[in-house]
């Protein structure tokens, strides 16, 4: 086949646009929202709601594979597009990364260690949970939740009916506050045929929940370099998975704890553009499209920084630097917390 359909539109939705383009595929966006950064890179876009389920099936009938850039694709479009395509990575990658509670009780399934967590629907719940779970703890939206969004902190008991009130209703999860020592993300790729390969792990800094910085390498002992690779492995190879995966990892004192993955490419993965023969988005595009996975080893160290919102008026500062690759994504508006752009500062 030669024309790959991606749901999403977005930053990354382009960036895979761009490498599919590079490796001579075409590629066909569908993304309800108009002007997306995708816009001027994919050879078609479909500018339709996921509730359009004729403009979903036309879609489909168009490429020869699917896949995504964001993991909240309603299931009833899911169904249509499956007729007619193998989505990858499949429906079960989906189903365990759209909701928290799943998620967890998947990652606690394979044995690997994550928050304590308990599901929350009523202010009793919550007390209950939280009698159990302690202080200080967070309670978030089970769906939906990106950049720290649907996310209340619990610092005591007493916190408890505001925190609820911020879910607005939605189903919640109270979660542990984990005392980590530092925040680290393996993007790793499964091929069609089973092979693995994974970055190495890069250092997260957030800022009011947003991705901040990503370094590579990341400050970790061999063993717990060995471990993540490991621990994204197992995921990647239980799912029996095929794509690009960022696994987000709590470093404490007493081992690694998951926080969350994303079945997609992932922002704390875009520093490989600049680090890596074989970037995350070519990764990406040749594990749907069953290439054999490129080579992903590290040929320099790298500073990823985010530009978000007012960031953006230091492109032309940044771009008199020495060794700082710019990626922006045409954004017109520098609305607050707005991804704009990244660069990579190459060391
Ligand atoms: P993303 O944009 O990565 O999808 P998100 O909205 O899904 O973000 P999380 O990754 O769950 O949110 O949380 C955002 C950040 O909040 C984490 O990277 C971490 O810094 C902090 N955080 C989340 N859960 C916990 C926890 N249980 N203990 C301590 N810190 C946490
Ligand atoms: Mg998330
Ligand atoms: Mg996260």
């Amino acid at each position: 086949g030669s024309t790959i359909g991606i749901l999403g539109g977005g930053q990354l939705g382009r960036m895979l646009s761009v490498a599919a383009s590079r490796l001579g595929y075409l590629t066909h966006i569908y993304e309800p929202a108009a002007n997306p950064p995708a816009e001027h890179v994919a050879h078609r876009l479909t500018t339709a709601s996921y509730d359009d389920l004729t403009a979903l099936a036309a879609f489909a009938a168009s490429v020869d594979v699917i896949t995504y850039e964001f993991e909240n694709i309603p299931t009833a479009a899911l169904d249509v597009l499956e007729k007619t395509h193998p989505i990858r990575p499949d429906r079960r990658a989906l189903a365990v990364s759209q909701e928290r509670i799943a998620e967890k009780d998947f990652l606690t399934g394979l044995g690997l260690t994550t928050a304590p967590y308990a599901r929350v629907t009523s202010l009793s719940d919550l007390t209950a949970a939280l009698d159990h779970i302690g202080t200080p703890a967070i309670l978030k939206t089970t769906r939906l939740g990106y950049d720290g969004k649907g996310q209340a902190r619990i610092m005591a008991p007493a916190d408890a009916p505001a925190a609820l009130a911020q879910m607005d209703g939605a189903e919640a999860v109270l979660e542990g506050f984990i005392d980590f020592s530092h925040e680290v993300s393996v993007i790793a790729a499964r091929g069609l045929d089973g092979s693995v390969a994974c970055y190495d792990p890069g250092e997260n800094v957030h800022r009011s929940g947003i991705l901040h910085s990503t370094t590579i390498p990341a400050r970790l002992s061999p063993s717990q370099r060995t471990d993540a690779i490991l621990i994204a492995a197992r995921i990647l190879n239980a799912l029996d998975y095929v794509g690009v995966m960022g696994v987000e990892l709590f470093v404490t004192p007493t081992g690694l704890i998951v926080n969350e993955i994303a079945p997609r490419v992932h922002n704390s993965g875009h520093w490989t553009q600049n680090g890596c023969a074989v970037d995350q988005f070519e990764q990406h595009i040749r594990a749907v499209t069953g290439w054999p996975l490129g080579d992903g080893s590290r040929h320099s160290d790298v500073v990823m920084e985010n530009l978000i919102g007012d960031d953006i008026a230091r492109v032309p500062a940044i771009a008199r630097e020495k060794n700082a690759a710019l990626h922006l994504y045409g954004k017109a508006e520098a609305r607050a917390g707005r991804k704009m752009g990244h660069v990579n500062r190459v060391k």
